[in-house]
């Protein structure tokens, strides 16, 4: 008799949400976790950033575009210290939430550091050096990804941060050069150029959000740029100096050698999977690179029969949802499997969206315009400007977009990209489309409110396979 049907490492998104639906499916769970329940996600990434972000936002919103509607804020300030507490007032009580969760399903949390060993053993190190092993039938490996650096000299320096660190930061910098302009770069750009300092963004590839579409990605340069963001693409970094205005990065672009100096430095050159010290003696777990090599035919099950592995550690999209939703998969193919079914999970790993909380926000979905023409798939493509949109000119939005990619012959849709507010939730019309194989004409007989950000959805969609109707005809322009 095992200790538990499944032991989960790791309480990040992937990992709690798995357990949670083990157990609501039935298995005796553990989750095993060495620093908070709710892992990068909770912690060091998606939330408290978003929280920075509002904060940011509300900030720049109240000082510049009040006058623009007649609405008078004396003296617009902020203190940076108390936004630092809000954020991580919000992400407590949000790992609260979790807690809470995982003790009324029944989990059992087991606090310390995990390692597996033979025989799906796992051994459980506690804050205080002492070591326990339990036994489970399945053992699910979710420990996430650390933030990488550069091999560069003076990446070590004081005062050069990764995300982790400029969530520790307790005073506003006056200036920062962040490397990487990903994700994280334009994201953390965004909240300190809202708030007032100085940044600039050293990229070594020739655009910014280069996963993301090529015209998403000249918008957002242009828009930061208006923001007083100074942007290098193409710009390798070589080093890093301490200089007498601060930290100097010096960087290779067309050839020449530049530099940016900033009171900070943050490095946001990607993240890298955390398998340190994962597996005892004895465990041989294949690898992919750096990554946990996983079957997801068999539910992303590794080499070792019971041992499954999903989020960050696997080669494949890093993202919350992304991790979540790998683990209810797993857990689901697992359940089903302990009962002698084959069941095939209903979610749909395809279809995954990627979104960006800049201002406008950005979201993306399946293929891209590029994506299509690459892979040799004859696509349509719509878009709608929203500036035309009602519900953009009331708030004051930046320009932005809507597009759509469908099957040139059946009119599926295969893509979306939006750059716009509501971006991030709006995508989701999108991910269901594309999840369950949907035509532009399906999506077309949904009536949308008026007046809403998602009627630019209608308009876009309509373009898609004529001409939408809040435009002028082409052959009158
Ligand atoms: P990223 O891979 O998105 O971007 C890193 C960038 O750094 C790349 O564009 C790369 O070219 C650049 N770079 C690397 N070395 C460089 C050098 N020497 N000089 C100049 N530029 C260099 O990684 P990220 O932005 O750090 O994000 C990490 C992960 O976290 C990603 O998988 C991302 O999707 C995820 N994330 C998601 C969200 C979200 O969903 N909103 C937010 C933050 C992070």
């Amino acid at each position: 008799m095992k200790d538990f049907d499944l032991i989960v490492i790791g309480a990040g998104p992937g990992g709690y949400v798995a357990a949670i639906k083990a157990a609501k499916l039935g298995m005796k769970t553990a989750i095993v976790e060495n620093i908070k329940v709710g892992g990068t996600c909770l912690n060091r990434g998606c939330i408290p950033a978003k929280a920075m972000i509002h904060a940011a936002g509300l900030y720049k919103e109240i000082s510049h575009e009040g006058e623009i509607i007649g609405v008078y804020a004396d003296n617009v300030r902020f203190d940076y210290g108390k936004i630092v507490e809000y954020k991580q007032d919000t992400s407590d009580e949000l790992v609260k939430g979790v807690e809470a969760l995982l003790e009324g399903n029944g989990v059992t949390r087991i606090d310390g550091t995990g390692k597996i060993l033979p025989d799906k053993n796992v051994c459980v190190k506690d804050a205080e050096g002492n070591e326990t092993v339990y036994s489970a039938e399945n053992v699910l490996l979710a420990t996430g990804s650390v933030p990488s650096t550069i091999p560069v000299p003076g990446i070590d320096l004081p005062g050069v941060l990764t995300s982790d660190g400029v969530f520790q930061l307790t005073e506003m910098p006056e200036s920062l050069v962040i490397i990487g302009g990903g994700v994280i770069g334009v994201e953390f750009a965004t909240v300190f150029a809202d708030l007032g300092a100085k940044v600039t963004i050293v990229e070594a590839l020739p655009r910014i959000l280069q996963n993301m579409d090529k015209e998403i990605s000249q918008n957002l340069k242009m828009i930061l740029k208006k923001a007083d963001v100074d942007i290098h693409t193409g710009a390798m970094v070589k080093r890093i100096e301490e200089t007498e205005d601060g930290l100097t990065v010096f960087y290779e672009e067309k050839d020449k050698e530049l530099s940016a100096t900033g009171q900070y430095v943050i490095c946001a050159a990607g993240r890298k999977p955390y398998t340190e010290g994962l597996f005892g003696e004895g465990v041989d777990i294949a690898m992919d690179g750096p990554h946990i090599d996983t079957d997801e035919t068999k539910a992303f099950e590794t080499n070792v029969k019971g041992v499954y592995a999903i989020g960050d550690i696997v080669p494949g999209i890093k993202l919350a949802h992304m991790a979540s939703a790998q683990g209810i998969y797993c857990v689901e193919k697992m359940a089903a499997r302990r009962n002698g079914d084959d069941c095939q999970p209903d979610i749909n790993l395809k279809a995954i969206p990627a979104c960006v909380y800049t201002d406008p926000e950005i979201a993306q979905v399946g293929m891209t315009e590029a994506d299509a023409k690459e892979q040799g798939i004859d696509v349509k493509v719509g878009k709608f400007i929203m500036s035309a949109n009602g519900k953009s000119l009331i708030t004051h939005e930046e320009r932005g977009f809507i597009k759509v990619v469908a099957k040139a012959d059946t009119d599926e849709i295969l893509g979306a990209q939006m750059m716009c507010a509501r971006a991030t939730d709006m995508i989701s019309e999108f991910v269901t489309a594309i999840a369950n194989e949907k035509t532009v004409q399906q999506l077309l007989k949904a009536v949308r409110p008026h007046p809403t950000y998602n009627e630019g959805i209608t308009e876009a969609l309509e373009d898609t396979i004529g001409e939408s109707l809040h435009t002028i005809p082409r052959r009158r322009r």
